[in-house]
């Protein structure tokens, strides 16, 4: 989708640090980390919100979930523990309207999340 900061980076006009990529996802570092570990995995397709998110695509969004315990796993969190997060609109802290779940760990994280 033009003007989308998540479509560009899949398509690499726009640089980052890439974890994981396959047909489906990839998944990059945070700029603003805001943990030691803080990745990003997006859906290749554009989706914008978890709102928009399809029954057809309920396979691809398991799919985010399992890349996500993957990184926390090769970043040595799967025992201490780690948060993934989807942020849906204004309200909710969504400031990117592509799909991506957080995946956080290397720190002690509240709970509630501010
Ligand atoms: P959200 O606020 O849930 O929409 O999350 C968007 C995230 O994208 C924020 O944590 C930003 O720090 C991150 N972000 C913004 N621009 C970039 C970029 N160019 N590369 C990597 N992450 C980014
Ligand atoms: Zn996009």
């Amino acid at each position: 989708m033009a003007d989308c900061l998540f479509c560009k980076i899949r398509d690499g006009e726009i640089p980052a640090k890439l974890i994981h990529q396959d047909d489906r996802a990839l998944a990059f570092h945070d700029l603003h980390a805001q943990a030691p570990l803080h990745a990003l995995v997006i859906p290749r397709r554009h989706i914008a919100t978890l709102n928009d998110a399809a029954v057809e695509d309920e396979a691809l969004i398991g799919h985010l979930a399992r890349v996500a315990a993957e990184i926390a796993r090769d970043a040595g969190y799967a025992e201490s523990g780690y948060r993934t997060v989807f942020n849906v609109n204004r309200g909710g802290g969504q400031t990117v309207f592509h799909l991506h779940l957080h995946v956080l760990g290397g720190r002690a994280l509240e709970w509630p999340p501010g």
